[in-house]
């Protein structure tokens, strides 16, 4: 699609609509001038040239890219009008076009009931989560793994309720004998399993954790606000496809996340918090003497924790959903190529003689390091370090990166040959979120192998 085209099209439509509602003249207080404007926007887009690439394959660091053409065709069109979701009176077509978008979500889960909504990040979505998990079962405490999102023990703090961070196995994902230990002493009500953790992409094992809910009368929460749209993955033939177990088992759970603006081509922010039972809505009850007048229809503000939340997000996630919806047909063929790419890159790095898996990937996350002599933890830090910087600064052939801090005795647990003459070391890591990845991973590795070496 041919962006520029689409983007006159956005601004085309809003005059066009604009103009129905009849002549008025504009604010002299507001008016700027076009050769200020000029100056400041060349000082602008100056400033902006300080930041990474990443939307180039070259760029194989954190979970970042820019959001898909129609995403940003959408999401201008409606911010020319900026409806807000908070309420129906506040934008009737973005809050439909919310409803839709996120029962599409719910869909792409196996869930037959929700009640849901976006949010502006998975932060607050997860906080939603945890809210009515409070709410449920006052008085009691909530499970994550070590390996969770940080912001679930911050949150914890937020809500007055206790954290249990559960250890994790070699793998990286909950030790459900750990959990279940916990769970005998009755403090917990709710336990959080995270479906791709962040570090990794480590699924935890939600299936087997589902018999523990029954057992302990516990909820069970699943973040899924990076790995989520990979459930479009699970029992696909080929080798892009992921176990069926853990993902059709959250379609049993009683909340979870996801995040479109990582996986699903949004940008920021567009987070997304749906609950199996639709009465929970019932915790969020509140009387707002601004606003709701216009219909007796559920207002999205009545069922969310945020009140402003931009239509523009919603009308950005509908439209984007319209073209690459959250099928494996759709949205699905983007994911796998970037699974397909972990995968390959993965196997290169087996081979090599300069780099090290760190551990095989289990979505789209790649980690590894530098193989040094001798095998010294602060050797590997170090020379993590020192490629981090050397790929992002060279002016010539970049490659962009991130690093992750491991543990020693999970460094040496799993790659019993190193020496941990430090409690820890940087690795590296890298993202493959897009689709792009899967052609570019012989040049990244050649890329990496020549760094590690020098
Ligand atoms: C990114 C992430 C979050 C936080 O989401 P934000 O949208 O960055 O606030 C929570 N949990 C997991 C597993 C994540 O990957």
């Amino acid at each position: 699609m041919d962006l520029r085209f689409w983007l006159d099209e956005a601004v085309a439509f809003n005059d066009d609509w604009a103009s129905g509602f009849g002549p008025f003249s504009r604010h002299p207080s507001l008016r700027v001038d076009e050769a200020r404007f000029a100056t400041a926007f060349a000082t602008f887009s100056e400033r902006l040239k300080d930041n990474y690439p990443f939307f180039h394959p070259r760029y194989a660091g954190q979970m970042l890219k820019p959001p898909h053409p129609v995403a940003v065709v959408g999401y201008l069109a409606a911010m020319l009008i900026n409806p807000n979701n908070h309420a129906l009176d506040g934008g009737p077509a973005t809050a439909q076009m919310e409803r839709e978008a996120v029962e599409q979500l719910a869909a792409m889960f196996g869930y037959d009931t929700h009640l849901g909504h976006l949010t502006t990040s998975g932060t607050i979505a997860n906080l939603e989560a945890l809210f009515v998990a409070r709410e449920l079962h006052p008085g009691k405490g909530v499970a994550y793994s070590t390996e969770a999102h940080y912001t679930h023990g911050r949150m914890c703090g937020v809500l007055g309720v206790e954290g249990h961070p559960v250890r994790v196995d070699d793998r990286g994902a909950m030790d459900l004998d750990a959990l279940e230990q916990l769970l005998r002493t009755g403090r917990v009500g709710t336990v959080v399993l995270t479906a791709g953790t962040t570090a990794l992409g480590v699924v935890e094992p939600i299936h087997e954790a589902l018999a523990l809910r029954e057992r302990y009368g516990v909820r069970i929460h699943i973040d899924a606000a990076y790995g989520g749209f990979f459930t479009l993955l699970a029992g696909v033939d080929g080798p892009e496809g992921l176990p069926e177990a853990p993902w059709r088992a959250i379609a049993q759970c009683d909340s979870i996340v996801v995040d479109p603006h990582k996986h699903g081509l949004q940008p920021y922010g567009c987070g997304a918090i749906l609950f199996r039972d639709p009465s929970v809505g019932r915790f969020y009850l509140h009387d707002s003497p601004y606003t709701y007048f216009t219909s007796e229809e559920l207002h999205l503000g009545e069922i969310s924790l945020e009140c402003s939340r931009a239509g523009a997000a919603a009308a950005a996630l509908w439209l984007t959903f319209q073209l690459l919806p959250p099928t494996r047909d759709g949205l699905g063929q983007a994911l796998a190529a970037g699974r397909r790419a972990a995968m390959s890159w993965a196997e290169l790095i087996e081979e090599s003689e300069y780099l090290e898996l760190y551990q095989t990937p289990e979505l789209d996350i790649v980690s590894y390091f530098p193989s040094t002599d001798p095998r010294t933890l602060s050797r590997i830090d170090e020379a993590s370090a020192r490629i981090l910087h050397a790929g992002m600064t060279d002016t010539k052939d970049p490659v962009f990166l991130s690093t992750l801090r491991i543990r020693a005795d999970r460094l040496t647990a799993r790659h019993p040959k190193l020496t941990a003459d430090i409690d820890g070391a940087r690795i590296l890591r890298s993202v493959l979120m897009k689709p792009e990845s899967e052609d570019y991973v012989d040049r990244l590795h050649r890329r990496l192998e020549q760094l590690a070496r020098a």
